[in-house]
């Protein structure tokens, strides 16, 4: 399966059945074992990444890019926090979505919305944030994807991954991350070492990390700066 393929069997799945699993998953409502356990470790990587932009304590002089930003779990909470958040996905279905929950709590214009490949993104941003999206995509095309989200950040980029060092693990449980008839897409770890590569060579260094595991989801954080 080459790259555009990838996109778009990925795009189709968030816009299908992809969009009601995750829907859930990220919402409070009742879901099963598997999702209630990745609905946990989600919002423990999107609480890390929170606790850091806080407690650099300029968020409201801050403009910040959520690329792949689903149906707004991070974005929302740093609007909330006084940042000026451009949000986007590649599906229109999880940015109505967010678009909802965001007026639903008082919030019509910040983060403003777009339906946009992360690959077609432009502009300059002092933050750009990157969660659980690298995971659809082969190494190849995640590097690249690295390489445009970096020329979007002044300041800082922040990505997350599953790392490959899980792989046996994730393996096993990829089955639940997309069951049954769903199971559209392909989940692809990434090498920390090979992340990082990517970052160097576009003028960045790690300046935090930080490790999310649960039982059916991990996810390493990058934070990376302009050195
Ligand atoms: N970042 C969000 C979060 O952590 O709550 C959502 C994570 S969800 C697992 C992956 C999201 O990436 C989906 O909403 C999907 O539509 C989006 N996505 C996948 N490929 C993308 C691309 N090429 N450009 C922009 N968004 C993409």
């Amino acid at each position: 399966m080459n790259g555009i393929d990838d996109k778009t069997v990925v795009r189709d799945y968030f816009n299908a059945t992809g969009f009601d699993r995750w829907r859930r998953i990220y919402g409070d409502g009742e879901v099963n074992t598997v999702q209630l356990d990745i609905r946990t470790g989600h919002q423990q990587t999107v609480d890390t990444v929170l606790a850091w932009l806080k407690a650099d304590d300029k968020l409201s002089e801050l403009t910040i890019c959520d690329a792949g930003c689903g149906v707004g779990s991070l974005s929302i909470p740093l609007a909330q926090a006084g940042a000026v958040v451009s949000a986007s996905d590649i599906s229109e279905k999880m940015v109505g979505e967010a678009k909802e929950r965001a007026v639903a709590i008082g919030l019509p214009s910040n983060p403003s919305f777009s339906v946009q490949d992360l690959e077609t993104l432009s502009g300059n941003y002092h933050t750009v944030i990157c969660l659980d999206v690298l995971i659809h995509y082969p190494s190849d095309q995640a590097m690249d994807m690295i390489k445009n989200l970096s020329s979007l950040a002044n300041d800082r980029l922040i990505l997350s991954f599953a790392p490959k060092t899980f792989l046996l693990t994730i393996l096993k449980k990829i089955g639940e991350f997309f069951p049954g008839p769903s199971k559209a897409t392909r989940a692809y770890q990434h090498r920390e070492a090979e992340v990082v590569r990517a970052l160097e060579s576009c003028g960045f260094k790690i300046q935090r990390s930080a490790m999310t595991s649960t039982r059916f989801y991990y996810s390493r954080i990058l934070e990376a700066v302009r050195g």
